[in-house]
């Protein structure tokens, strides 16, 4: 597999077995042939920011991933893995075990499409992604956000 690129991947879940989850997630993006990770950050475990209310606590995390497809593919690889790994299994179960963004390229690339939006717009308003960042992708460079 081409490895040019590094992306960062935001990881969350707040269903079910969730570190287990994210776990197999990892497993099945690995096994794909599109990405690889090659880094990730500590789980961290933070309250649901909107959403229904009784929501569970979410685990969330950063991934560095190499890959040498462009964005589009590989934001179809994530929501594939998304897909497999958020399978209703009991009715008690939402449909999203797995929560996976694609928040940015180590270039800094921009993409404004019908299906994605990166660097990842919500980037700089959310401290669980933020502070994983900062420590698996100090360097990066982070988009400004308008004033
Ligand atoms: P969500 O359910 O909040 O994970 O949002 C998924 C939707 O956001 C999908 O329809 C994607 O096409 C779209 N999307 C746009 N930009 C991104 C991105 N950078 N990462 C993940 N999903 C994105």
């Amino acid at each position: 597999m081409p490895e040019g690129w590094r992306y960062a991947v935001g990881v969350g879940s707040n269903l079910g077995e969730r570190r287990e989850i994210i776990a197999r997630g990892r497993d099945l993006l690995d096994a794909g042939g599109v990405a690889r990770v090659v880094e990730s950050s500590d789980l961290i475990e933070t309250a649901p920011v909107g959403g229904p209310s009784g929501q569970g606590a979410f685990l969330n995390g950063v991934w560095i991933v190499a890959s040498g497809f462009g964005p589009h593919q590989v934001l179809a690889e994530l929501q594939r893995i998304e897909a497999a790994c958020g399978r209703v299994r009991t009715v008690h179960w939402g449909p999203r075990t797995l929560d996976l963004d694609l928040l940015l390229r180590d270039d800094g690339l921009v993409v404004s499409s019908a299906v994605l939006t990166l660097p990842h717009p919500r980037i700089q308003e959310r401290p669980f992604v933020l502070v994983p960042l900062s420590l698996v992708a100090p360097n990066w460079p982070l988009p400004v956000r308008p004033s």
